[in-house]
């Protein structure tokens, strides 16, 4: 069973000149011990994603169509006082920016402990040899020691494992992680992502991680859904989806990697930028800044459809599974 199982999420900003849409019809699942990656520029819909599925969606923003599974139970219609069991407790959340997670007033320690305490029956010494493990295992060196230390004792990078370790702390089955290494070095983010990939996996918990980046994609994940306009425009494995990208999309977000091998051709870059939610191209919402398109991508809206390992939602694409 998978652990987290979206289907037809729809969210809507509610506004007094009607609903935008904003997540339209996004379905995926995440197995246990998988890091499934979602991908595109801001505005693409992978954080509010996100944030429907932990139940923190900020008003005007609601969920207006399908529902939400974990670990085959229904979230996405809890309530304020049920969410307290689930998130927290069975879903881990880590954000960009550490300082929004940690106290500053306490030691990680005593925050660590607390969490550990109000989401498991365990005593105050169980609870703080279970702090310090979960310390040790995000590579915090002097463990011991470093419970008594204040987030700003920390460095950018030692802040985001201690967070890390607090999303640990309840044993979660599932870790939203929202641009978690975003402002960290780009030394220190390949250490931090490797290390919540290797917590997880030895934890069988599962990993949904929202980015901009396909570099660290590409380097972390199992999967990658690549969103444009609050759709999924491409899943699938992502070996797959990074060397042999079907969507138009994909191929320009493609070449935002780096290039190591200098013969290698250089995908086109996209030119324009991510529709308002008032202002969605009618059609294939991409038809503006493609340069595939055809008459019939300005007219009708292209579906997900598989192709070998991947789907992706382009008229080229679907015909006969041909590479645009
Ligand atoms: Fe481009 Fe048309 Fe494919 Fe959309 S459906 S990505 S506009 S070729």
């Amino acid at each position: 069973m998978s652990v987290l199982r979206v289907e037809h999420l729809v969210v809507d900003f509610v506004t007094r000149r009607g609903a935008l849409r904003a997540i339209d019809d996004v379905s995926f699942e995440i197995g246990a011990g998988e890091v499934l990656g979602i991908v595109g520029e801001s505005g693409a819909g992978k954080s509010l994603t996100g944030a429907a599925i932990i139940g923190l969606l900020e008003p005007p923003g609601r969920i207006t169509g399908g529902r939400v599974y974990l670990e085959g139970e229904r979230i996405d219609d809890l309530t304020g006082a049920a969410w307290c069991s689930v998130r927290g407790r069975r879903i881990g959340a880590v954000f960009q920016d550490p300082l929004t997670s940690l106290n500053p007033l306490f030691p990680v320690g005593d925050q660590l402990v607390e969490t550990i305490r109000c989401h498991l029956p365990v005593s105050v010494d169980e609870a703080r040899r279970r702090a310090i493990g979960l310390l040790e295992e995000t590579g915090i060196p002097a463990a011991a020691e470093r419970m008594a230390h204040y987030p700003h004792q920390f460095s950018g990078g030692m802040r985001q494992r201690v967070v890390i370790a607090l999303a640990l702390a309840a044993e979660p089955r599932l870790i939203v992680a929202d641009e978690p290494t975003t402002a960290l070095d780009v030394s220190v983010q390949a250490q931090v992502i490797r290390m919540l990939k290797r917590v997880c996996r030895d934890r069988g918990a599962a990993i949904m991680l929202v980015t901009h980046d396909m570099g660290v994609i590409a380097q972390t994940c199992d999967r990658v859904a690549v969103m444009y306009a609050g759709r999924i425009v491409e899943i699938g494995p992502v070996a797959a989806v990074v060397h042999d990208p079907v969507h138009p999309y994909t191929r320009g977000l493609m070449s935002s990697i780096p290039l190591m091998d200098e013969d290698q051709r250089r995908l086109e870059q996209i030119e324009g930028s991510m529709p308002r939610l008032d202002a969605i191209p009618s059609g294939c919402s991409f038809h503006p800044r493609c340069t595939k398109a055809i008459e019939r991508c300005r007219r009708d809206r292209p579906e997900l459809v598989k192709s070998g390992v991947t789907a992706s939602a382009c008229w080229l694409g679907a015909v006969g599974g041909a590479r645009p």
